[in-house]
């Protein structure tokens, strides 16, 4: 390294201290393979949060990043483009939905969501139908209302006032939302499986009850799918899984495969409250970004390459779970698809942070999802080889961990 390089000391002098990055700087990746700075390679089980679907400096995103590159970046919003009217087209004929809305982050999508259902309350039923239903552990994002929706005060509590109306209670409890459930409510926004919150997933009855609460209480159900969604858990959204519709549903993270993009989708009817002018963003379907994303989509919402995310997720559950009958670390371990939490058991409580930082010493990156669970979200085209890699040098890892 020349003198030039940056090291990681940079970041503590120029960077405001919101993060705490590894110790390593990562310069290179490929597929589920990450180097740092020395050339020591990474299996990535992190996946960028839930963001690299198709893992790193895929070929295709290049090619279709490149082809974009060099014919248009950006126009702003009074001109549409070609990209984003076919990645548009390709969302609705996939799903539920009837109309996009594009952003550029998952908590611009929850905020566009919740911001369309106070509107399409107000212009259906008046003011006074303002309420917002939320959850217990939820994560929705960090702008202010969003962090307001979010479930962990932590995150919202240095930042009051706050924006006012948002109930929060039990999630997968359906009592708990018919004691705060009435006509004031205009929306119930829920994550199909709470993923910062620990990768919990939603029981059937409950994500059906809420449908049924919505309806009866004339209230948009949203489905804040920013991890679930893009074929994470094995369907092209969770939703499907449950055979439950929303009305309004935020996507983010792997829609572009790792290249900044946000979306809700949603109904006609429900559309119509976002009318000209009432709400927008600069960089909302960017030609660039819908250019990545509409080929990650293309890719991704393919039957052949779904079940290739179901037969991944058993090869890693199963694997775990020998692991664990070994070492005796975890006393759960759950999710669907490539979005995997093991919860730690009695005796290792809290300590999914150091757990997790053996790992990257044995070269495999984890994620966590808060103190006590150990959390997997590797790329969803992750190969064999490095699948079986990356759970050999997590057993290392652990190995260690339970030695010390
Ligand atoms: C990551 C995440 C968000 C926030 O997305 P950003 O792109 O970080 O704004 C919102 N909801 C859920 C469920 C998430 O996992």
């Amino acid at each position: 390294m020349n003198s030039d390089t940056p090291v990681r000391e940079d970041f503590d002098h120029y960077l405001v201290p919101t993060y705490a990055p590894a110790a390593f700087i990562p310069v290179r990746g490929e597929g589920s393979t990450v180097f740092d700075q020395s050339g020591k390679s990474y299996i990535d089980f992190a996946g960028g949060i839930a963001v690299n679907a198709l893992g790193h400096a895929n070929p295709e995103l290049q090619e279709a990043l490149m082809q974009q590159a060099g014919k248009l970046w950006h126009m702003g919003n009074g001109y549409t483009n070609e990209p984003v009217l076919a990645l548009a087209k390709q969302l609705v004929e996939a799903t539920f939905a009837e109309k996009v809305f594009f952003c550029n982050s998952g908590a611009e999508a929850n905020e566009a969501a919740l911001k369309l259902a106070r509107k399409y309350a107000l212009e259906q039923s008046g003011a006074e139908k303002n309420e917002i239903i939320a959850f217990t552990s939820a994560f929705h994002g960090r702008t202010l209302f969003t962090v307001s929706a979010g479930g962990q005060p932590k995150y919202s509590q240095d930042f009051a006032p706050l924006p006012g109306g948002i109930h929060h209670v039990a999630y997968n409890d359906l009592d708990a939302v018919r004691a705060v459930i009435s006509e004031r409510t205009c929306a119930v926004i829920v994550e199909p499986i709470q993923g910062e919150g620990g990768v919990i997933p939603a029981t059937t009855e409950f994500l059906q009850g809420l449908r049924a609460l919505c309806d009866e209480y004339n209230a948009l159900l949203i489905f804040d799918e920013v991890q679930t969604g893009v074929g994470r858990t094995g369907s092209l959204y969770a939703y499907m899984n449950y055979g439950v519709e929303p009305d309004v549903l935020s996507t983010a993270k792997a829609l572009g495969g790792g290249f900044p993009i946000g979306a809700i989708l949603t109904k006609d009817r429900y559309a119509t409250a976002l009318s000209v002018g009432s709400h927008g963003t600069t960089y909302g379907g960017n030609p660039l970004a819908t250019a990545v994303a509409g080929k990650a989509f293309s890719i991704i919402r393919q039957p052949a390459f779904l079940s290739g995310v179901v037969s991944r997720h058993q090869f890693l559950v199963d694997t775990l779970q020998q692991l664990n009958r070994e070492l005796a670390v975890f006393r759960d371990i759950r999710g669907a698809g490539l979005l995997i939490g093991c919860e730690l058991n009695e005796t290792y409580a809290g300590q999914a942070k150091q757990i997790s930082q053996m790992a990257v010493e044995e070269g495999v990156l984890t994620l966590i999802a808060g103190p006590d669970v150990v959390r997997f979200a590797p790329a969803l085209n992750i190969s064999a080889d490095e699948l079986e890699n990356g759970c050999q040098r997590f057993r290392a890892a652990l190995t260690r961990y339970v030695q010390k």
